[in-house]
């Protein structure tokens, strides 16, 4: 991408109304615009990482043997209402709206009742199972307050996925397939060692649940956290019981502030029961499927990343995420053209610094908008057959041979 054609304009100031760090950097950066609290749109930069992001968590799960799929957002009341979460008072984050034709419409906070009703249609045997499905869709959630930049939305993009069994030892073990594939993925994003798989309430149907937790001081979640035992525990389940249950004494453990950037929950039978998802065993008796949900923030994920690495200067993004690998700049004549010739063989990986304007301007912004490697091909690095790449994270610069930079592009 050219810096001289796109429409985004950095920002040397944070908006006022923009209290969170990493919406004020994002915005700052032209990844992300604001609409009102709480609501963002993503711009080119931001729409490459959330594009990233998605793509690699989608490669995780796709191992798992899970199929993705897209969900509508407008939920039909009579769904809801047999799991009674239609109602105001279960729910309290609705987005309701009415039709022109009359009745009543929601705006899916979340899934579990469309896909369990649309699998009706799919499944009839013990043969049709397991099935796991997955979609990356935008949530829409009336959140109290949102004041954490992209962390906590009022429409945002989710990473949900729901599986199907016969047995609670076949959903058991998916269950931990799936974990396996949340390791995969926070290494893989770059927050792997602050990111912990946290004990949480699991409701009526399994002792615990869990929470992937990120640690990041603006986060809204406290957690606890055993060093010597690998133990996070969330906030509901910190307590004499579940110390004694796990083996692990209370002063042993430090609070935390972190980021709950997924989840996994055993559902067994909650919304199968109500809503009579059913399945023939081998002797056709009707037995009811059992059920497990996963779900990662993935706009979340792009605040919880942003805001953990940025320095004083501006973001910084893992390799893998960030929008580009590069950002380019040419310096005098010569390094300008061989700059543009770099560019245009590599223009994907490469955001090219290419207006008009001072190369201080040029280096301020490299160091906002966060690309991991600042390339600057100038008269004096070409007498050396050269160009000078500077790491963003650790601000150390080196001369690179030319045809070692460019095979590094490939
Ligand atoms: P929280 O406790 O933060 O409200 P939740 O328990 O409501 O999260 P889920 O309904 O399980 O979360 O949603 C799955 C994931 O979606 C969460 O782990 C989180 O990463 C993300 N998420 C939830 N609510 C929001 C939101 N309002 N904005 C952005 N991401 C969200
Ligand atoms: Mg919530």
């Amino acid at each position: 991408m050219r810096l001289s054609k796109t429409f985004i304009k950095t920002l040397r100031a944070a908006p006022k109304d923009e209290t969170a760090a990493n919406g004020a950097l994002l915005t700052r950066a032209g990844f992300i615009h604001k609409e009102m609290a709480g609501v963002y749109d993503y711009l080119p930069f931001g729409l490459r990482v959330i594009e990233n992001i998605k793509a690699i968590v989608r490669e995780e799960l796709n191992k798992t043997g899970a199929e993705e799929v897209l969900m509508s957002a407008l939920q039909n009341p009579e769904l809801w209402e047999k799991t009674g979460r239609f109602s105001d008072q279960n729910v309290d984050i609705w987005f309701k709206t009415n039709l022109a034709s009359g009745g009543e419409l929601g705006l899916a906070p979340t899934h579990e009742e469309p896909i369990t009703n649309m699998l009706k249609s799919y499944v009839s045997s013990y043969k049709d199972l397991p099935i796991s499905v997955y979609q990356f869709q935008t949530k829409f959630r009336n959140e109290l307050r949102a004041k954490s930049g992209v962390l906590r939305g009022r429409e945002f993009l989710m990473k949900d996925m729901y599986s199907f069994h016969t047995s609670e030892e076949d959903l058991n073990k998916y269950y931990i397939e799936v974990e396996k594939a949340y390791e995969r993925i926070f290494d893989r994003l770059g927050i792997g060692n602050e990111t912990f798989k946290a004990f949480a309430s699991g409701g009526i149907f399994s002792k615990y649940s869990h929470e992937y937790q990120t640690f990041l001081p603006v986060g809204e979640d406290t957690v606890y956290y055993n060093e010597d035992k690998s133990i996070v525990l969330n906030k509901e389940v910190y307590n004499n019981d579940v110390l004694v249950d796990l083996g692990a004494e209370k002063e042993k453990f430090e609070e935390i502030s972190a980021a709950e950037v997924g989840n996994i929950f055993k559902l067994k039978f909650k919304y199968s029961e109500p809503l009579e998802l059913k399945f023939a065993d081998e002797e056709n008796n009707q037995k009811i499927v059992y059920m497990g949900c996963y779900g990662i923030g993935i706009s979340r994920l792009m605040g919880v990343i942003a805001e953990k690495f940025a320095d004083d200067k501006g973001l910084i993004w893992p390799e893998a995420v960030a929008p580009f690998k590069y950002y380019l700049i040419g310096i005098g004549d010569k390094g300008l053209k061989e700059a543009e010739k770099i560019y245009r063989k590599n223009e994907d990986i490469m955001l090219f610094d290419d207006r008009d304007i001072r190369n201080g301007e040029k280096f301020a912004d490299a160091e906002l908008i966060g690309i991991p490697y600042r390339v600057v091909i100038s008269d004096k690095t070409l007498e050396k057959d050269s160009v000078e790449i500077a790491d963003r994270k650790t601000g150390k610069t080196k001369l690179v041979s030319i045809d070692e930079f460019k095979k590094s592009c490939k």
